[in-house]
């Protein structure tokens, strides 16, 4: 464990991120941010393609669970119910103590366990923190909030040695 906000890579999607891969490096379950990762911010429902990649992760033996920091009632709950997988809402991601329990709900040690998120000081720091393997994906949209473009300035450093040291 560490504070590391180093990503082990970056992808451009999550659908970049080969479920048989993950399955060959011992992966069993996958914690997914929601808002920038599988969706942008106010979509609601899963898109074809996010229902594609969690059923490949299924097929290879790996489960999705949503670790989402939105305070949006209901908004994490519906999502995931939608797709079918369990859920933690208002996570306090970059603290462990919600990785820690998502992965102890799903039986998976740190080592077993992914997290796919398109922030470096909430998704990335926090999986680092708590043990799991951290994979960085491009956020979907930055326009519709000025704050997300200055934060993804500040992240670049990091995303450029995440990039050093894929995971896959
Ligand atoms: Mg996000």
């Amino acid at each position: 464990m560490s504070l590391s906000p180093i990503p082990q890579g970056v992808y451009p999607s999550v659908t970049h991120i080969s479920p048989q891969k993950l399955a060959a490096r011992g992966i069993k379950l996958v914690l997914a941010d929601l808002d920038n990762t599988l969706v942008p911010y106010k979509v609601t429902e899963p898109p074809a393609e996010i229902v594609a990649w969690k059923e490949a992760l299924e097929q290879a033996g790996i489960a999705l669970f949503l670790l989402s920091n939105s305070r949006k009632p209901g908004r994490a709950q519906h999502f995931a119910e939608k797709l079918g997988i369990p859920y933690q809402g208002r996570s306090g991601k970059p603290k462990k103590a919600g990785y820690l329990r998502a992965m102890e709900r799903m039986g998976a040690r740190p080592q077993e366990t992914v997290m796919v998120g398109d922030q470096i000081f909430t998704d990335t720091l926090g999986a680092n923190n708590a043990g799991a393997v951290p994979l960085l994906v491009e956020p979907i949209r930055l326009a519709g909030n000025p704050g997300r473009y200055i934060r993804y300035a500040a992240e670049a450093p990091f995303r450029l040695l995440g990039k050093r040291r894929p995971f896959l």
